[in-house]
């Protein structure tokens, strides 16, 4: 044992640091964990819970319900490196400052939060930081490439997505750091315990089923698809009923998996299969690479969540929302794509791919309500619910976002039922009352108006009379 007069001097010189995880709830190739754990001998993990009550426009109970679920997960995985999280709800500038405080901490690390709320709050805490003479770090870690890495040769950012993911590819890529095995963490300072749903005032829905929370939930289901579904990814994507797709939206969302970790096991997993298990490993590498494509949106173009990407199609006459929009959220429009789709949304908290296109393009296009209202809707019910992706995808389907599909071209509701569900798997998996039917009836409208099943209803419109509807909406915008 060091004698007493040493100790004290080390403790005297102790070092403290805070890291404020916000969405990057790992420690495992956590940049700016790791610098915190680095720089300093002793650090603070800290999460802020928000302190607003029962009703949020970009979340909803099944998200947070999720997000408790991580930090416990991440509670005990920080417990078992020797440190503790620290809880405190409340604002997060005023929270920060009393830590640093409590603490005589001398820096505060974070991961940059690519959305424009998180990009405020990181002005807020230079601010501070200055203010307390404090230093404050802020590091890149939920993109490969952010902000202007991959932007054109005179600086401007890509509008579309081709180039941008071609120049992307070009650049070299970090390598993921190991799992955190040792933190240190002052005792002393108080702490909340991990939230409920109760402290947003929230409540499940009844029956709500959600995907496992927590990093070693996430790191098994990406195990899971790199030695499964990954190699047939290319032909399979599209199907919507059972998993041919990773289901790794939410562990990105919450910075439970590090997209490097994602990005250099997809790679391992491409060196030891076929060339056709390459293609679609490489497929799946491009989904990741729209991710970042929309962040990007987003960083140079925050307007995206006010107005239309493409300046021309601001000001359209959308319908206001009433009972139809009312049928498509409670997934009742009487088209059996679009509600099992609904259904598995409002259930689970996610939609497969395909169908958030396919129900994405009947709201802005056979009902020609505005987009804005069916991203709200989805960012209160899809646990994986990132800002920039739900609105690129919202703008890809009406036609007006960057390299969106073309407004004149509406998918049919029931062709793509016959190519993406043609058993009607995935229709009868969602919609109990149509478990008997035979798949043919979910490919076309009803002939005679009528509904397929007792109890389910006839379909609300007809796609070919509100197709041209939607055709004449986005011709006639002066
Ligand atoms: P995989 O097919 O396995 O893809 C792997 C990862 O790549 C995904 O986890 C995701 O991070 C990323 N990715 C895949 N497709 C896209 C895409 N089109 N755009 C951006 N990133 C993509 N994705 C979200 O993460 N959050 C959202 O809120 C969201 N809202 C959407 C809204 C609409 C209207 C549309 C059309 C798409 C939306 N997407 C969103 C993109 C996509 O639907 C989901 O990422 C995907 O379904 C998640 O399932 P997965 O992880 O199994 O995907």
């Amino acid at each position: 044992m060091r004698p007493l007069a040493v100790r004290v001097a080390k403790l005297c010189f102790m070092t403290t640091a805070i890291h404020w995880f916000r969405r990057d709830l790992r420690i495992t190739d956590n940049t700016a964990l790791n610098a915190a754990v680095k720089s300093a001998d002793a650090v603070i993990p800290v999460y802020i819970p928000s302190t607003w009550k029962k009703e949020h426009p970009w979340t909803g109970p099944m998200k947070q319900q999720f997000l408790c679920g991580c930090l416990e997960s991440l509670s005990k995985n920080l417990d078992a490196a020797g440190g503790k999280l620290h809880i405190r709800s409340g604002n997060a500038i005023d929270i920060l400052e009393k830590l640093v405080r409590e603490s005589g901490a001398t820096a505060i690390h974070t991961n940059r939060d690519p959305d424009p709320f998180g990009r405020q709050v990181e002005e807020q805490l230079k601010t501070l930081g200055n203010k307390l003479g404090i230093q404050i770090h802020v590091h890149q870690d939920a993109a490969m490439h952010e902000r202007d890495e991959v932007v054109k040769g005179d600086g401007e950012p890509y509008r579309v997505f081709t180039p941008y993911s071609k120049a992307w590819l070009r650049l070299d890529k970090s390598s993921p750091s190991p799992k955190l095995s040792r933190i240190t963490t002052p005792s002393g300072l108080a702490s909340e315990s991990v939230p409920t749903l109760a402290h947003w005032d929230l409540q499940l829905p009844e029956g709500a089923e959600i995907i496992e929370p927590g990093e070693r939930a996430a790191r098994k289901r990406l195990e899971s698809f790199l030695s499964g579904a990954a190699t047939s990814y290319e032909a399979d994507r599209n199907t919507m009923a059972g998993q041919t797709t990773s289901r790794i939206s939410q562990d990105l969302r919450f910075g439970l998996l590090s997209i490097r970790n994602v990005y250099h096991d997809c790679r391992a997993a491409a060196a030891g299969t076929n060339a056709s298990g390459r293609q679609s490993i490489n497929t799946f590498i491009s989904e990741l690479i729209w991710r970042e494509f929309y962040f990007q949106i987003l960083w140079f173009q925050p307007g995206v969540l006010d107005h239309e990407f493409t300046e021309k199609y601001r000001g359209l006459k959308w319908q206001p929302p009433g009972e139809k929009f009312q049928a498509w959220c409670d997934g009742r429009t009487g088209f059996p794509v679009v509600d099992a789709a609904m259904r598995q949304l409002k259930r689970t908290g996610f939609m497969h791919n395909r169908a958030r296109m396919i129900t994405a393009m009947f709201l802005t296009k056979d009902l020609q309500i505005d987009w804005r209202e069916g991203e709200r809707y989805f960012m209160q019910q899809l646990v994986d619910g990132e800002i920039a992706s739900n609105n690129g995808g919202w703008q890809w389907s009406a036609g007006t976002g960057a390299d969106a599909a073309p407004y004149f071209r509406i998918q049919n509701p029931w062709s793509q039922t016959k190519r993406f569900d043609p058993d009607g798997e995935y229709i009868r998996t969602w919609i109990p009352e149509l478990k008997n039917v035979p798949a043919k009836k979910f490919q076309e409208p009803p002939i005679d108006g009528r509904p397929i099943a007792p109890g389910y209803p006839a379909p609300i419109v007809d796609h070919s009379t509100e197709r041209d509807n939607a055709l004449e909406m986005f011709r006639s915008h002066g």
